[in-house]
């Protein structure tokens, strides 16, 4: 499924100017058609796999991420101590049922894994109903919908259900099978490398630690390997480093065997939740006053989706940016976590999430790169007066028309660069698009009208 390349792309802004010169008249989002391409197939080869922090569905995902991308798979051993925490044994299942005393499943793990609760021990018994009520979770406002529940660390088990199917169990003996294994084994994680010309980095992270739900995780790690897929036939300043892990222990266990390359992250960006009909969400790092954070709230905001600032609850970001790592780590999203209410259910499913929100947001990361690689800071060799833009075939022949957004940027490019504001200042005090700005710079410099005075990275 390696993506085709795009013809004549070289680099990401190449690749970005191709995608905004694609006619729209007839197909409303191009971008989006050609950047999700194969991305639903992916997802929906990924959705049934029973992943959790650790065992044979993390390794399944992995190895499925790897037939897109170069992924080296990392392993740490059970019980190892990584900062406050513990690598925990390895869980793996077969089977899971309750069965009621004609032997038929009333709750099958068979049928959807979201049934078990994720790092189940194994048990197999005969007990009462109100025993067995003690174990099942349900959700009374969606009867319908099974929730997901994990116990990673507090042996424990128990069963999720739909609250209709609850309400039909009657008061008899049933039988609790949980055919699962908690022993010692290893925690796994990938990591696929793209290097620029530069070692300085721009860290990507998804964690891949959720059964089957399609947004939560799914969508992240789709659109995180569409990303790869794209730069890995692009040329680019920084080394990109795409993390697919576990989540908090994963990535975790990532910092720990990284601790000494930290600095080389100049960026980063923790992806999840990125296919829902929701508009996007950029997170800002902790300080809020990174590079990462003035290109993506320029992009994000853009696009007409909107953005936060950092608090220690959600995604991987909460470990990036912990005190002991300040790395300048965003999160793109669409809906976050919590504020809609298929979240963690069994409704966050295939139906729920669409191929068109998943290559939006590829498009949407790979603008916000554009600016990371491309924002600079010009000098108009010009500054009396508006130059002539007419006689240099920089400006629409015949006068009186409204001004176009590539000329309104040219003016906004000369007006402003004093050699301090960079393009993506510009950007965020005019609302015109970086890319825009940045080939009105380029074609006024090709004109001898502006110098690149430097590039800020
Ligand atoms: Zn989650």
């Amino acid at each position: 499924m390696r993506a085709p390349r795009m013809a004549g792309s070289s680099s990401l802004s190449d690749l970005i100017d191709e995608l905004d010169a694609l006619p729209t008249a007839d197909m409303p989002s191009p971008s989006r058609t050609s950047l999700s391409q194969d991305l639903g197939k992916l997802l929906t080869r990924l959705f049934p796999v029973c992943r959790s922090i650790t065992g044979d569905g993390v390794r399944q995902t992995l190895a499925v991420l790897g037939e897109n991308v170069e992924l080296k798979v990392h392993s740490i051993p059970t019980g190892q101590r990584v900062y406050d925490w513990t690598v925990p044994q390895e869980w793996n299942v077969r089977d899971a049922f309750v069965a009621d005393a004609t032997g038929r499943r009333v709750i099958d793990f068979r049928e959807s894994n979201l049934h078990l609760v994720s790092y189940s021990e194994p048990i197999n018994t005969v007990m009462s109903l109100a025993e067995l009520l003690q174990h099942l979770h349900t959700l009374p406002d969606h009867p319908d919908w099974i929730p997901y529940r994990t116990s990673y660390y507090r042996r424990n088990w128990g069963f999720c259900l739909r609250h209709r199917d609850l309400d039909a169990l009657t008061d008899n003996t049933y039988q609790v099978v949980i055919d699962s294994t908690l022993e010692d084994g290893e925690l796994v994680y990938g990591e696929c490398i793209l290097p620029g010309t530069s070692r300085e980095e721009v860290l990507v992270s998804a964690h891949c630690c959720h059964p089957s739900m399609a947004n939560d995780n799914l969508s992240g790690l789709t659109v995180a390997t569409r990303l790869a897929q794209l730069l890995g036939d692009l040329k680019h300043h920084y080394t990109y480093r795409f993390v697919f892990a576990p989540g908090t222990i994963g990535s975790l266990v990532w910092l720990s065997q990284h601790a000494d390359r930290l600095d080389r992250i100049r960026h980063g960006l923790v992806l999840t939740g990125l296919g829902d009909a929701g508009p996007l969400v950029y997170k800002r790092t902790r300080e809020g006053t990174a590079g990462i954070d003035a290109a993506a709230v320029q992009v994000v905001i853009q696009g007409g989706g909107e953005a936060r600032d950092y608090s220690p609850w959600g995604y991987d970001e909460r470990q990036y940016n912990a005190l002991g790592f300040g790395l300048p780590v965003g999160r793109l999203t669409r809906t976050p976590h919590g504020e809609y209410s298929e979240y963690h259910t069994s409704a966050d499913n295939l139906a729920f999430i669409s191929e068109d929100a998943l290559g939006g947001a590829v498009a949407t990361v790979l603008r916000i790169f554009d600016a990371l690689e491309n924002d600079a800071t010009y000098v108009n060799l010009s500054p009396h007066g508006e130059p002539q833009l007419g006689k240099r075939g920089l400006y629409p022949s015949t006068g009186g028309q409204r001004a176009t957004d590539s000329t309104l940027a040219m003016l906004w490019m000369l007006a402003e660069s004093d050699g301090g504001r960079s393009i993506l200042d510009i950007a965020g005090n005019t609302g015109l698009p970086f890319a825009i700005l940045r080939r009105a710079a380029a074609d006024l410099e090709r004109v001898d009208l502006m110098r690149k005075q430097r590039t800020t990275r």
